[in-house]
């Protein structure tokens, strides 16, 4: 999905108003009623029609008049909302190219003030299974859109805890930086996905290395659960970088072994295709251009001395609690309706709330021109100072 920040430049702070007014109506409604965003917003010189038109035209909201007049937030309206807050936290000052499209996320390089590149990673749950399931299952084609934003959220969320807490627990994975709805700041990781990797020099190292951050991660109470060589960075050192947590699961799960064989067995099946590695003595036989390990390598479930909620507290510390980790279970099982998402859970971030509720616009001031990047090695990169329109305040 292109994000064209440019639009973001002229976005005027009554324009972000408007936007973060949908965002909170859309708590309890599939689509906000105009008078509600109008009341929400409470613009001090009026104009919220004239704001939405301005923000349709970007395609930062949808327009929706089957039912009533009323308006829902796009993924781009919610990728501004989220980008706008981070500039104004002072966590980076420009977006560069997209370095990654996952499933459900994209990911772009952004530059701090300083020059400092990072990855910004954007959930967009809903991206696939919309299309997936269309015919098949209707849970998931109906649930609504105030769904999928608060499910990116919480996935974003779950990222980014786990990566703190890895990364605190000496787990290669990237820096958490921050994270803000659907939005994941983290350092940038030198290197390619293992997938991309045409030929490395120690493919036996690299194996165990990646074998033994499975059990590591067990003995830490933790399964990956998409433990394969798209989630795993090599450098030109082959120095091994694992990203992409959000679908990690304890130990103590229901399934937790079945996940944790299928993690090894990616790896398995992946070092046996493209290394030749062959594990089974008894049906190779040894040449030069195969390395020989033995399949009692294969580490087990039940051998590991696993130390499960280890690392609870840590998470709840960044702010991911069970009853999210509750929330995001539901939506992987079958059995949910399409009312899936609790009204009125934080879904706003709350000290943006209060700047709505107190309508305290003088208090933004002004932090919220970010500083402009003048380093010519970031030509790139699109600085997000926010331009204000004439006769804006
Ligand atoms: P998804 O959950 O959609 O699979 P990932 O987190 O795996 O998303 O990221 C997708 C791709 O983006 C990765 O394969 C990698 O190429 C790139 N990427 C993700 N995070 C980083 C990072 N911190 N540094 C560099 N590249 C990254
Ligand atoms: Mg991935």
């Amino acid at each position: 999905m292109k994000l064209d920040v440019n639009a973001l430049r002229y976005l005027s702070k009554d324009d972000f108003r408007v936007l973060t007014a949908v965002e909170m109506g859309m708590r309890n409604h599939e689509i906000v009623p105009a008078e509600l965003i109008d009341r929400i917003a409470s613009l001090k010189h009026g104009g919220t029609y004239k704001v939405l038109k301005n923000c349709l035209k970007h395609k930062l909201v949808h327009h929706d008049s089957s039912k009533y007049d009323g308006f829902r937030l796009t993924y781009l309206g919610y990728d501004f909302l989220a980008i706008k807050t981070l500039v104004n936290r002072g966590v980076f000052a420009s977006v560069g190219r997209q370095i990654g499209v996952g499933k459900e996320s994209d990911i772009f390089e952004v530059a701090t003030e300083d020059g400092t590149v990072l990855a910004m990673k954007l959930h967009r749950l809903g991206r696939v299974s919309f299309r997936a399931v269309k015919s098949k299952r209707d849970y998931l084609r109906h649930r609504s859109s105030y769904s999928w934003l608060y499910l990116s959220r919480l996935a974003a969320l779950k990222e980014y805890a786990f990566m703190k807490a890895l990364g605190e627990h000496g787990f290669p994975v990237p820096d958490a930086v921050d994270c803000n709805r659907h939005c994941v700041i983290m350092s940038l990781v030198q290197g390619y996905p293992l997938v991309q990797v045409r030929q490395l020099q120690n493919p036996d190292t690299v194996f165990e290395t990646i074998l033994g951050l499975v059990v590591r991660l067990a003995e830490h109470g933790l399964i990956h659960c998409d433990f394969n060589e798209f989630n795993i960075m090599i450098d030109d050192d082959e120095k091994v970088t694992m990203i992409d947590f959000p679908q990690m699961v304890s130990v103590s799960h229901r399934n937790a072994e079945m996940y944790f064989d299928r993690d090894v067995e990616c790896i398995f099946k992946f070092f046996r295709k493209r290394y030749n590695l062959t594990f089974d003595e008894k049906e190779v036989e040894n040449d030069d251009s195969e390395v020989e390990l033995d399949e009692s390598c294969r580490p087990l479930f039940s051998d590991i001395n696993k130390a499960s909620g280890f690392l609870d507290k840590e998470l709840e510390a960044s702010g991911f609690t069970r009853k999210d980790q509750d929330d995001m279970d539901k939506f992987s099982s079958r059995s949910v309706g399409n009312s899936f998402a609790p009204v009125g859970t934080g879904f706003v971030e709350k000290d943006e709330e209060k700047d709505l509720e107190s309508d305290s616009e003088e208090a933004e001031d002004e932090d919220d021109i970010a500083p402009q990047i003048n380093d010519s090695s970031l030509d790139n990169f699109e600085s997000l100072s926010l331009v204000r329109e004439e006769g804006d305040n």
